[in-house]
């Protein structure tokens, strides 16, 4: 300011208007603009998107661990709509989402989403100050649970269900209760029926009666009626460990993965099976059944599994295998007993197979 104080109070206001000609004004101008030009539109006062917005995440980092694929689930789900809430350190992550709260430890199987207890094929690992989850498991069973509408819609016009066990096979028991499960897997399925009918689907089960039936057949029969949706009812049991209880839902294992309950990898791992066509939507079907069971029931959440079961191999269409409660925990087995807890469990069935509806069709749009 002194600089331009002292120089025009050494030269006068005339003599600057006159060095200042027409010709040397336009020049001046032309240039003006240019240098605005090249400065951006930010010279201008207009917003530069390219500084001021926030930078995107980066790509997530795929690596190998031992025999498996690994993503980095952290650069993965903030892609997706998700923050990292904690877990800095590397070992423990937890994102939070439209959906709700996701939580992985690294060396463990079990993961939270969206309030469930999910079991991975392989522990998510640490790496890279991050945590790498299973890259199959991000792919056929973590992103049709919290991003399904970016999965190909499918139909639903027939849903087969299906009551374990039968005649001779009378299932799990709890003998001083006198309670056999497959009493109980036809009634929930009866039921089930019933609330279903009234609504606009073909609805099939693969028996009506107290009837054996071959767990292969079970799966041809669903397959011949073109079956869109099969559910199959059980209940659980376990030896010598009565405090045991809860609610378990079982999917269909990916290939090239172990399934829960096994310890290692074996060669058989790496079969496709008929039902892997429908990973994906198996995936958002068992979420939506074990969230179903969870909220209606109150029980305790022994966990979203994957298991090789055969009606789960042989289905060609979503399917999925609920174990709603055990008759081997005397507590629960008393509640089973009673048809206003089977309606109960059939309820939640229902509004699970709904919610299951409602996500394929916002997946066609
Ligand atoms: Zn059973």
């Amino acid at each position: 300011m002194r600089i331009l104080a002292s120089f025009s109070r050494r030269i006068p206001v005339s003599r600057i208007a006159a060095f200042f000609s027409h010709k040397h004004l336009a020049v001046f101008c032309v240039l003006l603009v240019a240098c605005l030009f090249v400065a951006g539109p930010s010279a201008l006062g207009a917003p530069n998107t390219n500084r001021s917005a926030p930078k995107a995440p980066s790509t997530p980092a795929v690596i190998k661990l031992g025999a498996f694929s690994y993503t980095d689930a952290r650069a993965w789900f903030e892609r997706n709509g998700y923050k990292t809430v904690a877990g800095g350190d590397g070992r423990t992550l937890v994102l939070k989402g439209p959906g709700g709260t996701l939580q992985f430890e690294a060396d463990s199987r079990e993961a939270t989403i969206h309030g469930l207890r999910v079991f991975l094929g392989e522990a998510a690992a640490a790496a890279r100050g991050s945590i790498f989850v299973p890259t199959v498991d991000l792919q056929r069973f973590l992103m049709p649970m919290v991003r399904p509408t970016r999965l190909k819609s499918v139909p639903l016009r027939t849903i087969v269900l299906d009551p374990g066990h039968g005649g001779n096979d009378t299932g799990t028991r709890n003998l001083a209760r006198k309670l056999n499960e497959k009493e109980f897997t036809l009634d929930v399925a009866r039921r089930l029926e019933k609330l279903l009918g009234q609504d606009r689907w073909r609805v099939l089960m693969t028996r009506k009666d107290d009837r054996f039936v071959e767990l292969p057949e079970r799966a041809e029969f669903a397959n011949r009626a073109k079956a869109d949706l099969f559910v199959s009812i059980h209940f659980n049991a376990v030896a010598n460990n009565p405090g045991v209880r809860g609610t378990e839902t079982y999917v269909l294992t990916p290939q090239f993965m172990r399934s829960t309950s096994s310890a290692k990898t074996t060669p058989d791992d790496g079969t496709a099976q008929p039902g892997n066509e429908h990973d994906a939507w198996s995936a958002v079907l068992g979420y939506h059944m074990h969230r179903e069971l969870l909220t209606e029931l109150k029980t305790e959440d022994r966990g979203y599994k994957r298991a090789r079961f055969a009606v789960l191999r042989l289905v060609d269409c979503p399917a999925v295998l609920v174990e709603a409660g055990y008759l081997s925990n005397d507590t629960e087995a008393q509640q089973i007993g009673t048809a206003a807890y089977r309606a109960r469990i059939a309820q939640a069935l229902y509004s699970a197979i709904v919610a299951y509806d409602a996500a394929r069709v916002a997946a066609g749009r």
